[in-house]
C-alpha cells in the first residue's frame, strides 16, 4: 500500500520557484505557477515558443546555464522538467537537501510534490490525485467532473466571498447557517446557473439575510418517496433531501442502503407500524412530524415506494397543511413500477394490455368496495398491493365476474432488491402457487396478459418459479 499523500493547495504569490527544462511539459506547468501568482525562473539551453513569448514579455525570467545547487537557493519549489533522466536526478537531490519540494515531470519516486489533475471553476478549484500512481485514472476523473460541475460555480464562489463577513456577522451560529447556507443555495444557484444572473442572485441574498428572523427556526417538511429499497433507484431530489436532513422518520420498508445515504447526524426514527393498530400509530407519527418541525428541524417523511400511492402521505399532508406547516412531494418508484422492470412484465403492452390499474386488496371490507366488473375486464393489467393474505377471494370475485381462469399472473416478493422472488402461473391456481412457494411480504401481484412475458423477458435476481409439470404416472414395479 502506498501512503496517501498530503493534499494541500499552496499560495505562491510572489513566491520564487526554478523550472529545469523550457519544452512543452515545462511550458505547461509554467502556465499554471504564473496564473497562481508565482515568480518562475526558467534554466534550460532553449525555449518553447510559449516560453519564449513569456520571457519577451519578462513574465519568466530564463537562464541558458547548467544546474548547480546554489540555484535552488530562495526557491519554494523546484520543477525538474527535462528530457534527461541524470539532470531530472540532480535537481531532485539538491532539491531535497535543501528541503525544497521538488516535481520530477513523470518521475513519483523522485517527487516530493504532484500537480494533480484539477477542475477549475474560478477561485473553485477541484484537485485530483491518484498517489502518483495512476494519472490516467485522475485524467478521467476529471473529464468527468468537468461535465457534471457547472460552470456558474466560480460566479457563486465570488459572490459568497463578498458577502462572507456580513453573512457570519447576522448568522453566528454554525448550524443555523449552514441551514441557511442551503436554503439560499438552492434559491439562487438556479438563477446563477441558468440565467447568469448576478446581481438578482446578490440581491437575493442580501433579502434572505433581512428575513432571517422568521425564516432562521422555522422547519419543515419533506414527503419523500424511496422507492423499492435499491439505492440507485432513488431520485437525486431524495438523495438531496437526505443529506440535509434533520431528522427522517421512515417506514419498515425503507432499506437499509437508502438510510445509510442519509446525513451523518441525522436522526432516524423508525415509525413502521404493525396492522392493527394502525389508527393510533397514524396519529403518533403526525405529533412527531409536528413535534420536530415546530422545534425548527427539516424533517424528511421517507416512505417505501411513492408517498402517494398506498402510502398515506395524503393523510400526513392534510394534517400538515392543517397546522399551517410548510412541505414539498418528492415522488418516488412505486412499487408497481419497480416490481414489473425487475421482473421483466411490461405492464402495457400494444397486444395485451391497453391500462393498468393499481388496487389494494387489503382489509376485507376493501375488497368489498372494489368494482370487480371492472377490474375483471380482459386486456387490462392489475396491480395488487398488500395483497398476499387476500389471494383467495380475489380469484373468487374475478373469476365470479369473468376473468379467465388461465389469466396470468407474476407474483412478486421483495422486488428490485437482491432477494427478489418472482412466482409465476394462471389465475385459477394463484392462491395455491403462492401458498406453495411460501410468498411472504412485501408482495406485489401483477395479473394480466402481460405477466406471462416474464418467463422471456425476466433479467434480474432468481429465475421465476414456475408451477412444476406434473410427473407423468409411472408403472409401480
Ligand atoms: N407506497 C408504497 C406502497 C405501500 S403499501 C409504494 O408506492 O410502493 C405496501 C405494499 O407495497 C406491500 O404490501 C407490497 O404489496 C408493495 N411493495 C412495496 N415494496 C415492495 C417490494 N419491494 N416488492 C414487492 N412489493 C412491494
Amino acid at each position: 500500500m502506498t501512503t496517501a499523500l498530503f493534499p494541500l493547495f499552496a499560495d505562491l504569490r510572489e513566491r520564487a520557484v526554478l523550472v529545469v527544462g523550457g519544452g512543452a511539459v515545462a511550458a505547461r506547468k509554467i502556465e499554471r505557477l504564473l496564473a497562481a501568482g508565482a515568480r518562475v525562473r526558467v534554466l534550460a539551453p532553449e525555449l518553447h515558443p510559449t516560453l519564449q513569448k513569456l520571457a519577451a514579455a519578462k513574465q519568466i525570467a530564463h537562464r541558458n546555464a547548467p544546474f548547480t545547487p546554489a540555484l535552488l537557493d530562495g526557491a519554494w519549489l523546484a520543477i525538474a522538467a527535462t528530457d534527461d533522466a541524470a539532470s531530472n536526478r540532480a535537481v531532485a537531490q539538491a532539491a531535497r537537501e535543501r528541503h525544497v519540494l521538488v516535481n520530477v515531470v513523470d518521475d513519483a519516486e523522485l517527487s516530493s510534490f504532484h500537480l494533480p489533475a484539477v477542475v477549475e471553476r474560478g477561485a473553485v478549484q477541484v484537485a485530483i490525485s491518484s498517489g502518483g500512481g495512476a494519472p490516467m485514472l485522475a485524467r478521467r476523473l476529471r473529464e468527468r467532473l468537468e461535465i457534471a460541475l457547472d460552470e456558474s460555480l466560480g460566479t457563486l464562489a465570488e459572490l459568497l466571498a463578498r458577502q462572507r463577513a456580513l453573512i457570519r456577522e447576522r448568522i453566528p451560529d454554525i448550524s443555523r447557517r449552514r441551514r441557511w447556507f442551503d436554503r439560499l443555495l438552492d434559491r439562487i444557484a438556479p438563477d446563477l446557473r441558468l440565467r447568469g444572473r448576478v446581481e438578482d442572485a446578490e440581491r437575493d441574498l442580501l433579502d434572505a439575510l433581512d428575513g432571517l428572523p422568521a425564516n432562521a427556526t422555522r422547519g419543515s417538511v419533506a414527503l419523500v418517496g424511496a422507492g423499492p429499497g435499491d439505492p440507485g433507484l432513488l431520485t437525486l431530489r431524495a438523495l438531496r433531501l437526505l443529506n440535509e436532513a434533520d431528522v427522517i422518520v421512515h417506514d419498515r420498508l425503507v432499506g437499509a442502503g437508502v438510510l445509510a445515504l442519509a446525513r451523518r447526524d441525522a436522526q432516524l426514527l423508525d415509525v413502521g407500524k404493525r396492522v392493527g393498530d394502525a389508527a393510533n400509530a397514524q396519529d403518533r407519527i403526525h405529533a412527531i412530524l409536528l413535534e420536530h418541525v415546530q422545534a425548527g428541524r427539516r424533517v424528511v417523511r421517507l416512505k417505501g415506494g411513492d408517498p402517494f400511492v398506498f402510502g398515506r402521505g395524503g393523510e400526513e399532508l392534510q394534517f400538515l397543511h392543517a397546522h399551517g406547516i410548510p412541505f414539498e412531494v418528492v415522488p418516488g418508484i412505486t412499487a408497481a413500477l419497480a416490481c414489473a422492470a425487475y421482473a421483466g412484465v411490461p405492464l402495457t403492452h400494444r397486444e395485451h394490455a391497453q391500462s393498468l390499474r393499481l388496487v389494494t386488496a387489503h382489509a376485507k371490507g376493501s375488497q368489498d368496495t372494489l368494482d370487480w366488473r371492472a377490474l375483471a375486464a380482459e386486456q387490462q393489467t392489475l396491480a395488487v398491493y398488500m395483497g398476499v393474505a387476500g389471494l383467495e377471494p380475489l380469484r373468487t370475485r374475478l373469476l365470479a365476474h369473468g376473468r379467465a381462469a388461465d389469466t396470468p399472473f407474476a407474483l412478486i416478493e421483495n422486488g428490485a432488491r437482491p432477494e427478489q422472488r418472482v412466482v409465476l402461473g394462471t389465475l385459477a391456481d394463484l392462491p395455491e402457487r403462492a401458498r406453495a412457494e411460501a410468498v411472504r411480504s412485501p408482495a406485489l401481484l401483477i395479473l394480466g396478459e402481460v405477466a406471462a412475458l416474464a418467463a422471456d423477458l425476466h433479467w434480474f435476481g432468481a429465475l421465476p418459479l414456475l408451477a412444476p409439470v406434473p410427473e407423468p404416472l409411472s408403472d409401480v414395479a
